[in-house]
């Protein structure tokens, strides 16, 4: 029950931060520097004691620099590293981030010096303990990356291997693995690319 008021109150934080300074978390004079938050750093120690782990304490920041990176954590520093871009998605996958990469330190901390897969059983089952059971392993924010339009492409007459390019072929390209396989690795006009129309799910 104290638990739930707790995640609650968790949600509640973290959205009223989103309502009051969005600005304040994407700052250019910010860049690069890491930023504590003693709400989610306390939050975080609180998971700790509730999946009944003692001795391990953990410190969390925000890191206007990540990009794509969802979260990070530092057994060496204890510290877990989050991307603000987060708060923008939800209060919920900054949860789920923070609990994610709390189960690394959780799992090095019981495993003592002895060294754990970053994704492996131990930590699994830290996942488990901190209420992250089916957890993936993925690091990277549901953000599309930001990615160059290409709009050529060509695909070879031999094995249908697609190039797709920014710009258009302004020379004679053959396939290279059938050059290789049928040609000793020389160019064959027979293995050049043809156009071709964008194949549905690039183009889509
Ligand atoms: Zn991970
Ligand atoms: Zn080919």
């Amino acid at each position: 029950m104290k638990y739930q008021q707790l995640l609650l109150n968790f949600g509640r934080a973290v959205m009223r931060r989103v309502k009051s300074s969005p600005d304040d978390l994407h700052s250019p004079r910010r860049k690069s520097r890491l930023r504590s938050d003693p709400l989610l750093q306390d939050f975080a120690n609180q998971l700790l004691v509730a999946a009944g782990c003692r001795g391990l304490s953990v410190a969390v920041f925000w890191n206007p620099a990540l990009r794509t990176t969802a979260g990070m954590a530092s057994w060496k520093e204890r510290r877990i590293i989050l991307n603000p871009k987060l708060v923008e998605v939800s209060a919920a996958e900054v949860q789920r981030t923070l609990r994610h990469e709390l189960a690394h330190l959780l799992a090095q901390h019981r495993a003592g010096r002895r060294r754990v897969d970053a994704h492996g059983p131990e930590w699994k089952q830290a996942c488990a303990d901190l209420a992250i059971p089916n957890e993936a392993r993925c690091h990277v924010l549901p953000f599309k990356r930001r990615k160059v339009q290409r709009k050529y492409f060509y695909a070879c007459p031999e094995c249908a291997t697609v190039l797709a390019r920014v710009l258009p072929l302004r020379r004679k390209v053959a396939c290279v693995k059938c050059c290789r396989k049928f040609n000793g690795g020389v160019y064959q006009e027979r293995f050049r690319f043809k156009p071709v129309e964008p194949p549905v799910e690039i183009a889509a």
